[in-house]
């Protein structure tokens, strides 16, 4: 992937902080209300990557259980039985069939149940599925999209993208950084501003709010460039669902590490240790270049990453909020 220039520095009023207490994996038959499915845990450009020879995306070729969908969320409310997702990947069709049976389904009608989409920005992994609402695929009234003025702007404004609105495929609802969006009461999603490569849009993250609070922030630049530090947001999540694109600077063998724009997973573990040590679990990091050591499960990297307190995201894993 390329390499990204940072100039917006996040700005964050978290108001309440949650009830923390020890962390598990919600389970398909709990009795959570709010359950956030992991439905991608790969860098923009999935795994194996296009025209790619690493180990990674060769294993990826040879076995697809090593193969992986670009990072997205699905949100599942029981008490409504609606669903969300949190970015419109490449992937989207296959997403959407892993989510689609967890919300209320009308006969006749594909998209019942599906409530919204919330976008984090205008790269390739996070946008590009909306095309699959349009003339070509679902063509129908579509469902509400959530993003930042920016990105709405860059989506009435640009092809294909503004044909889906015009012909309310897809109906955009602009969000505002730091304003939660109330989906009922008792669940919110809150955007926050993440400072990452501004190209067509700006960037956020997301915490989604129930009973307990869950932090996804899958690109970003470096910590440094946050105004609230990441220990604090971590310390106030339940869950966080955070930046794993590169493992360490091994993996990028002749490049400055200056110049690589992602906080490496080495150093974000240095910095959040001591919450891990005090909640095994609550830390799980996503959206993995296709280099990246810790997609072998078998490798030492992700052994001790695990042996630390943290964790990988998987496709399927399920977090009740
Ligand atoms: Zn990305
Ligand atoms: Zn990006």
């Amino acid at each position: 992937m390329r390499e990204c220039i940072s100039f917006l520095c996040a700005a964050v009023v978290l108001i309440s902080a949650c009830a923390i207490g020890p962390v598990g994996e919600g389970s398909r038959s709990g009795p959570d209300e709010i359950t956030v499915i992991i439905l991608g845990v790969a860098q923009d450009a999935g795994i194996p990557q296009t025209g790619d020879d690493c180990d990674n995306c060769v294993a990826a070729r040879d076995d697809p259980g090593r193969s992986h969908r670009v990072a997205c969320l699905g949100i599942v409310d029981r008490l409504t039985g609606k669903t969300y997702l949190i970015d419109a990947t490449p992937d989207l069709s296959a997403q959407w069939d892993i989510l689609r049976p967890e919300g209320t389904l009308t006969p006749g009608q594909p998209l019942s149940g599906l409530a919204g989409i919330f976008l984090t920005h205008a790269h390739i992994g996070h946008y590009l599925g909306l095309v699959y609402f349009g003339r070509e695929a679902v063509g129908r009234v579509g469902p509400r999209v959530h993003a930042t003025a920016r990105m709405n702007q860059f989506l009435s404004e640009n092809a294909p993208w503004e044909q889906l609105v015009r012909l309310k495929n897809i109906s955009l609802v602009e969000i505002r950084v730091n304003e939660a969006v109330e989906l009922r009461p008792g669940l919110t999603v809150t955007p926050i501003r993440s400072p990452h490569r501004q190209e067509y849009s700006d960037t956020v993250g997301y915490i989604v709010e129930g009973k307990k609070r869950l932090l996804y922030i899958p690109d970003t630049d470096r910590w440094e460039e946050w105004d609230l530090p990441i220990e604090q947001l971590c310390q106030e999540a339940d869950y966080a669902l955070l930046d794993g694109t590169f493992y360490d600077a091994n993996e990028l063998p002749g490049r400055d590490i200056s110049s690589i724009p992602h906080p490496l997973v080495t150093e974000s573990m240095r910095r959040l240790e001591g919450i891990v040590r005090k909640r095994p679990g609550s830390i799980i990091f996503i959206h993995f270049n296709h280099s990246n050591p810790l997609l072998d499960p078998d490798g030492p990297e992700r052994a001790a990453l695990e042996r630390k307190g943290f964790r990988v995201a998987h496709e399927g894993m399920r977090l009740g909020l």
